[in-house]
């Protein structure tokens, strides 16, 4: 992507003082701080830009080698850009590489590096954003199909009472501009005949420090604790699905917004249904009587018994299916089916009795009463007789 001009990053003239430069920087930078637009990528985007335009107009050095050569003067050094090629003879930092990589060895890339702030841009925030956390929630499948209140108890960062979060013991009275720094969140310290810009080491660049922190956080504006959260899961939700909670992660440094809570949710295995997607499936023993003469058998579904009406004749593995008595969709809410699969039990411990009613039926039986043995015995006969 082709980099944007500085000044115009910066909505200033090519002539612009360093004060109008400052002045400028602090109002976009307020403007497209992600505090501010949070999840908006292209306000990110230009925060960044914005912190890459003024390191560099902000240093005069690099201000005079950026009206020389444009970008091109960064493309291999100090620059973000990962830019092709450019001049690399023209690079006006080059010198500097060799100094400090003359004596020092492998070392030297580093140092430079560390000079010209090779490796994060612009001003750092005192203020932080909390961490995003994961917790994973087990449900039945019961449950998935119809929808809970969960509470969740979270162990936490959580905002500081005493402070409210601020980390300074008298609230935002007690935040102050760095005076190390003026609150530029930079120093421009000399070595030897050269002028480098460093991040501030008091202030760690945000250019504000707490005079005097809370004794309760150490003036972090945060500590361990845990709460409850109560989150609805909707009905129809699937193994693997996340559920995000804003604001319920970790809460953040200083006064920084708290991060989110993401929720994965954990379906468990059910004793007697299989999920594919929102159709259950399962398999129902039937007894070869109810098989033979017909009837209604009753089986289960998730939200109690069901009767399904068996034909006459009915054979092993036969399915039948129970429309709407699935699961919801997660979006439209509409059910699907229960897919009822018929395994035919053979009785076992027969009585007196009963073995003698089974013999006198066999008696009856003729072929007319097994089609598919009988036919498969026809085939088979020529295997017998040759
Ligand atoms: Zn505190
Ligand atoms: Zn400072």
């Amino acid at each position: 992507m082709e980099k944007r001009d500085y000044y115009e990053v910066l909505s200033v003239t090519r002539d612009a003082s360093g004060t109008e430069i400052k002045k400028s920087y602090r109002k976009l930078a307020i403007k497209y701080h992600p505090d501010k637009n949070p999840d908006d990528h292209e306000a990110e985007e230009k925060f960044k830009e914005l912190g890459e335009a003024y390191d560099v107009l902000s240093d005069d050095q690099k201000r005079a080698a950026y009206d020389r050569y444009g970008h091109r003067a960064f493309s291999n050094g100090t620059g973000a850009s990962a830019g092709g090629g450019g001049f690399a003879g023209a690079d006006p930092f080059d010198i500097f590489r060799e100094v400090f990589s003359g004596g020092s060895g492998g070392g030297g890339g580093s140092i430079f590096e560390e000079f010209f702030g090779g490796g994060g841009r612009g001003r750092s925030e005192r203020r932080k954003r909390g961490s995003d956390l994961r917790y994973d929630l087990q449900l039945t499948l019961e449950e998935a199909a119809s929808g809970v209140e969960k509470e969740l108890k979270i162990e936490r960062l959580v905002n500081c009472e005493t402070c409210d979060g601020s980390g300074s013991k008298g609230g935002r009275s007690d935040v102050r501009q760095c005076a190390t720094c003026g609150g530029a969140g930079q120093v421009i310290t000399s070595r030897g005949f050269f002028q480098v810009q460093q991040t501030c080491p008091d202030c760690n660049g945000s250019g504000e420090v707490i005079s005097n922190p809370c004794p309760d956080c150490s003036g972090e504006g945060c500590k361990d604790g845990s709460g409850h959260i109560k989150l609805k899961i909707p009905a129809g939700i699937m193994e693997g699905g996340r559920l995000r909670s804003v604001g319920h992660g970790d809460a953040g440094r200083q006064g920084g917004s708290a991060g989110d809570l993401y929720v994965v949710i954990h379906v468990k295995d059910h004793e007697v249904f299989e999920r594919d997607d929102s159709d259950l499936f399962c398999e129902v023993p039937l007894p070869f009587t109810l098989a033979a003469l017909g009837g209604d058998l009753t089986i289960p579904t998730l939200n109690g018994q069901a009767s399904i009406k068996i034909p006459t004749g009915t054979q092993t593995n036969t399915s039948f299916r129970l429309r709407d008595k699935g699961m919801p969709d997660l979006q439209t809410g509409r059910k699907g089916d229960l897919l009822v699969n018929v395994q035919v039990e053979v009785p076992v411990k027969l009585n007196k009795k009963q073995e003698e009613l089974l013999s006198e039926f066999a008696e009856t039986v003729t072929e007319k009463n097994h089609p598919v043995g009988g036919s498969f015995f026809e085939k088979a006969k020529r295997f017998f007789t040759g």
